[in-house]
């Protein structure tokens, strides 16, 4: 969480973004949520490709930070936790927003922004952008975007809980159950990808800015006075991470917090900025959250956190580099990444280049006809192949052109057509989605030609 200073988010009015949208909607990518009942703002839901193309940015993710290193184990905490745990961490008494509303047509305001967009339309601080009105701007009052609930039979004071806004608390938590029973030595981290939830003031931009999001967090426990070597490090290790799913890195840029920017725990913060169609945002947080969430665990909970380290034969609270990265809006910067246009035989295509790993659909088999031999080798092709990921199967018929494009579309990186031909010599035709080029090979050697060109 950074301090909420202007940072305006203009609606998505640029093209691309309103073509990827309707992509996502009309391919099965993302919905807007509780559509038959008019949506629910800031709320979506995946639809089958959505939930691949998520998936796998989640599994890159995971295996990078735990499966390939020695030094960072997994951990899924609970939503729902202590309130305590909330008042220790500081966001009860200080995860705010200010909220200004126009009395006169109901608009509502983070007050940063409101000043922002004042300032960019040339009109003054008591004027309401939206109706125009002058003095009907209410003062502003803080807003805390914490989703407040009661758990169990009885609402009252003692049953408060809230919806986590951050993953990292689950983490810190569970600090001493982590390192105890995985017998962990700092430095150590842990790494978890799970909801979290933002009554957020102003929503925008599809699934860039919504109430209900996933968070990717890992949280790197250092001895005291190594903290900024390990924050250096870790800021090149999720650089360097974004080329294993193929983002344009030229879209790339570091962005440092200022004093007004930076949140109460952190004593450095930087972000890693993406260039979304509707301008360079955050995408990824990495902060020195210093000792600052421990230390205040052990207070409120009257638990001692320390650590031994017996290198150094000394107790010590650890010291935090956490780098974060919403799983959402990573899921659009690489949609946006991946859109791309071209001309193929004198017709235009869109065409998703998603990299190999994270397409949601890996192979897909086309029979170039219904008829029954055909139809039966094509599904036997299929069968083979399921090991590599999602495939698909289809003999819809129709021009085999118009089913490449339909691949093409969903980023699928390798068709395979099986033809008549095929009956006879056992090969079929692979055809690249990016080049467009096209290979006879023997069945037999599909699974393993395949897999080793989805590995490349
Ligand atoms: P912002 O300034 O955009 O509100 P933040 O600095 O508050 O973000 P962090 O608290 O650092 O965000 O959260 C880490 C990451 O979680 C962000 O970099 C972003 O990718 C993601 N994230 C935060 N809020 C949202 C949201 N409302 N919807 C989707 N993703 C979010």
């Amino acid at each position: 969480m950074s301090k909420r200073v202007a940072k305006m988010e203009t609606p998505m009015e640029s093209a691309r973004m309103q073509d990827i949208v309707s992509l996502c909607k009309r391919r099965g990518f993302v919905f807007p949520g509780s559509e038959i009942y008019g949506g629910l703002q800031a709320a979506w839901d995946y639809g089958p490709l959505g939930v691949e193309l998520r998936n796998n940015i989640k599994q890159a993710w995971f295996n990078a930070m735990t499966h390939e290193r020695d030094d960072i184990v997994g951990l899924d905490s609970a939503i729902l936790m202590a309130r305590t745990v909330w008042q220790a961490s500081g966001h009860e008494s200080g995860f705010n927003d200010p909220l200004v509303d126009c009395k006169n047509c109901k608009e509502r305001y983070r007050e940063d922004y409101l000043t922002e967009i004042q300032e960019k339309m040339g009109i003054a601080a008591d004027v309401c952008p939206n109706c125009g009105a002058h003095g009907t701007l209410t003062e502003p009052r803080q807003f805390n975007l914490m989703f407040k609930m009661n758990f169990g039979p009885v609402a009252d004071d003692s049953s408060i809980v809230y919806l986590r806004p951050e993953t990292a608390q689950g983490i810190y938590v569970n600090f001493q159950n982590v390192q105890q029973s995985m017998r962990k030595r700092i430095p150590f981290g842990i790494a978890q990808i799970g909801k979290a939830f933002r009554n957020e003031i102003v929503t925008a931009n599809f699934i860039f800015r919504m109430r209900e999001f996933e968070q990717m967090e890992m949280q790197f426990f250092v001895a005291p006075g190594t903290e900024d070597e390990w924050f250096g490090r870790w800021r090149e290790i999720r650089w360097e991470w974004y080329k294993s799913v193929g983002i344009h890195m030229d879209r790339l840029e570091w962005h440092q917090h200022g004093p007004d920017e930076l949140a109460h725990y952190a004593s450095e913060a930087w972000d890693i900025y993406y260039e979304f169609p509707f301008g360079k945002k955050e995408m990824e947080g990495i902060h020195n959250r210093t000792d600052y969430d421990l230390s205040n665990h052990a207070k409120f909970s009257g638990k001692d956190l320390t650590y031994f380290d017996d290198q150094k034969n000394e107790r010590y609270i650890p010291y935090v580099v956490e780098t974060s990265v919403g799983a959402d809006r990573l899921t659009l910067a690489l949609l946006s990444d991946a859109y791309d246009e071209d001309v193929v035989d004198g017709e235009k295509r869109v065409v998703m280049r998603f990299h190999k790993r994270i397409a949601p659909v890996k192979v897909a088999v086309l029979p170039l006809s219904k008829k029954e031999p055909l139809v039966d080798l094509a599904k036997q092709v299929k069968r083979s192949l399921s090991h590599l990921g999602l495939t698909q199967y289809d003999d819809t018929g129709g021009a085999i052109g118009r089913r490449y494009r339909r691949q093409d579309e969903i980023g699928t990186p390798f068709c395979v057509t099986v033809d008549f031909q095929s009956l006879e010599d056992q090969q079929v035709t692979i055809r690249d989605r990016d080049t467009t080029e096209q290979r006879r090979v023997a069945i037999a050697e599909l699974p393993d030609i395949l897999a080793a060109d989805l590995r490349s």
